[in-house]
């Protein structure tokens, strides 16, 4: 989809590329052949389907930023790490750390992983990472988000119900639903996400890529 100057592409699962001025990967975990290479790369955390050394070597050029947890940096080269609430500006992409994590379940412990909010050419983002829906979503209304990225794959994140009820709470512009269909136990139904959100009114339009 193209908001103003953006493109977004939903490559897989988590992984985005979004390019404004900038190329500015997310957990280039799923990537189709002959991607661009990237300015910037955030990173959510080291698990296997958000963190790929080799998918990321293959986007790196020179000047690529890779933005990202304590963890990654251990496991890839050349990482500049971002602290929980921290803000950076990368290749002219300004990336706050946000919370994500599961309150009651051992996958994400607390600030293993982050979401990342984050403008491309004055369009501003939300990734939530492998997240439940937790109650720092709340403070997201305020950043006045245009497009969130939520989890919907139940089992590691949020479902579909619960991923609905966040973007009632954020509000932003659109929505994109991700991680769901490609690894095991993240099974879901997109069109399900759509008629929850429609459902509840609140001129959030719910667009479903790939
Ligand atoms: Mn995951």
């Amino acid at each position: 989809m193209r908001i103003k100057t953006v493109d977004v592409e939903w490559l897989g699962h988590a992984s985005f590329l979004i390019k404004g001025k900038e190329n500015v990967y997310i957990d280039p975990f799923v990537l189709r052949s002959g991607a661009p290479k990237a300015d910037v790369i955030l990173v959510t955390h080291d698990h296997y389907d958000h963190c790929d050394a080799q998918k990321i070597e293959s986007l790196r050029k020179e000047g690529t930023v890779i933005i990202s947890t304590p963890s990654v940096a251990r496991k890839i080269r050349g990482v500049e790490t971002i602290a929980l609430g921290e803000t950076k500006t990368a290749a002219g992409v300004r990336v706050k750390a946000v919370p994500a994590y599961n309150p009651s379940k051992k996958f994400h412990p607390k600030n293993t992983g982050f979401g990342f909010v984050f403008e491309v050419d004055g369009t501003k983002f939300y990734h939530a990472g492998d997240t439940d829906f937790i109650p720092e979503m709340s403070a997201l209304e305020k950043e006045r988000i245009d497009v969130a990225l939520l989890p919907i794959g139940g089992t590691y994140t949020m479902d579909a119900r619960e991923a609905a009820a966040a973007a009632a709470l954020i509000k932003p512009r659109y929505v994109i639903p991700m991680h769901y269909g490609t690894i095991p136990n993240t099974e879901a139904d997109a069109t399900e996400f759509k008629k929850l959100v429609d459902a509840k009114d609140l001129s959030i339009e719910v667009r479903l890529l790939g």
